[in-house]
């Protein structure tokens, strides 16, 4: 055995079928009684239907959370949480409304019950990114980190399936790069693997049928773990270049995430057989890239950056922004063959080992 350091992360997670059921009784063991819930516009009604849920537990509902947690936004619900005495809140929704209760925890303390309803993994990792002016800073501190997480299978469902798809491929991306990554660690290597095999089983059947409830509950179960690897090592060049697209040319997050992992896979496959080995295990698939290739494509997602909006000629400047920027990753960075990546996920080309 490698020598490793293994650091757990503090948060309860409650995980099942129609566990929205125990939201009362997990509020009331924090000791909190004035709920603020969160949502997306769009998941509007389903607040309201919490809030309901949480009868004089609860004080309001702020239903303006946006991808890439703006700190205008934050700066909205902040003076909501101070002219309702808030002392919780209770995020439900994916990324973009667990971002805005981990903003308002950086910002006060408060605790933090987040129901994700998408396979993204915030809400087990003490990582915020926040965007002002056009600029996202990220930062990792355990303020941000939910308290308790409860996984309601049963909220997944109307995902829709295009959705679920790049969802999953976007929390697989977490686990692979948990796997070579230079912290990595015997456990979280294991919810690594765990998490990639209950995805990649469960989100073709997805694709097919949305309201599979047992591909459900194992896509979930995947998700947590998945987040729970992005929570506890670092991130390589998969990450670095969706940070790259998704902030200088506006790309949405989950889909960037499942055209780009093929190939930073294929770049990285030479310098950690040992990953790629578990990796393509894990999908049942000779080629780690291949097979990450061929689910993206079962799951029916965009297959290039191309059908996301990104223009041709962007792609040399995102080559350059990313090469600008150094960081880890287990084969050195080099400009051409990133260049030649960026170009091949561009196009939705196969992605090319070596
Ligand atoms: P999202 O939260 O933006 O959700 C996309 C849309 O889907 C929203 O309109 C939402 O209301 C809707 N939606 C969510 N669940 C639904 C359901 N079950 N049924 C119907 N509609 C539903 O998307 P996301 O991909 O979950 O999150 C992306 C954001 O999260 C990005 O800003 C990303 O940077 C951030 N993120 C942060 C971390 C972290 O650790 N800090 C990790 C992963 C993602």
């Amino acid at each position: 055995m490698n020598p490793f350091v293994y650091n757990g992360l503090p948060a309860r997670v409650v995980f099942g079928h129609g566990t929205l059921e125990q939201l009362v009784d997990e509020l009331t063991a924090l000791n909190c009684s004035r709920a603020l819930v969160l949502a997306t516009p769009h998941q509007r009604d389903q607040a309201q239907a919490i809030l309901d849920r949480l009868g004089d537990l609860g004080v309001g509902i702020f239903c303006e959370a946006a991808m890439h947690t703006p700190v205008e936004v934050t700066e909205q619900a902040m003076k909501v949480v101070g002219e309702l005495d808030v002392d919780c809140t209770v995020a439900l929704g994916g990324g973009s409304t667990i971002g805005l209760g981990k903003a308002i925890a950086l910002r006060t303390d408060l605790p933090q019950i987040a129901i994700p309803t998408t396979y993204a993994g915030s809400e087990m990792t003490p990582i915020i990114g926040e965007t002002e002016k056009g600029l996202k800073k990220t930062q990792r501190t355990l303020k941000v980190l939910p308290e308790v997480v409860i996984y309601d299978v049963d909220l997944t469902l109307t995902l829709p399936a295009a959705m679920s798809g790049t969802s999953g491929l976007n929390a697989i991306a977490h686990a692979v790069e948990a796997l070579y990554a230079r912290d990595q660690n015997p456990v979280v290597s294991l919810m690594a693997e765990a998490g990639i095999e209950a995805l990649a089983r469960s989100l073709p059947v997805i694709a097919r049928n949305p309201a599979d409830a047992q591909a459900r509950s194992d896509a979930l179960y995947g998700a947590w773990l998945c987040g729970a690897c992005l929570g506890s090592v670092g991130m390589s060049l998969h990450h670095k270049l969706c940070h790259t697209l998704g902030g200088s040319f506006d790309l949405p997050h989950a889909e960037t995430h499942t055209i780009v992992l093929p190939h930073a896979v294929a770049y990285n496959e030479s310098a950690a057989p040992e990953a790629m080995q578990r990796i393509a295990r894990a999908l049942g698939t000779q080629s780690a890239s291949q097979g990450l290739f061929d689910l993206a494509r079962a799951v029916g997602a965009p297959q290039g950056l191309c059908d996301l909006g990104m223009k041709e000629a962007d792609v040399s400047r995102a080559a350059e922004i990313a090469l600008g920027n150094p960081y880890w990753n287990p084969r050195t960075i080099e400009g051409p063959a990133i260049h030649d990546l960026i170009r091949r996920a561009w196009k939705g080309e196969r992605p090319r080992v070596g």
